[in-house]
């Protein structure tokens, strides 16, 4: 079993395993709130990183809060 990371932009995302022999049928995964999915045949692991995300600042600021400890 090959695991994996990859960092994508949009949330559609598709897999078919990538390595020919150790592929799986294609299938489709929508990335939701957590920013990433992993594939159930491959266990792949998709992250959803948007290119644009670099301008948003605002967010930033929100991951800053406090936090105890
Ligand atoms: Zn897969």
């Amino acid at each position: 079993m090959t695991e994996g990371k990859v960092v994508v932009d949009e949330r559609k995302v598709s897999c078919d395993g990538g390595n020919g022999a150790l592929g799986h049928p294609k299938v489709y995964l929508e990335i939701l709130e957590n920013n990433q999915i992993s594939c159930p045949y491959c266990g792949k692991l998709f992250i959803y990183k948007p290119s644009s995300a670099a301008k948003s600042v605002k967010d930033k600021k929100q991951l800053t809060k406090d936090i105890p400890g």
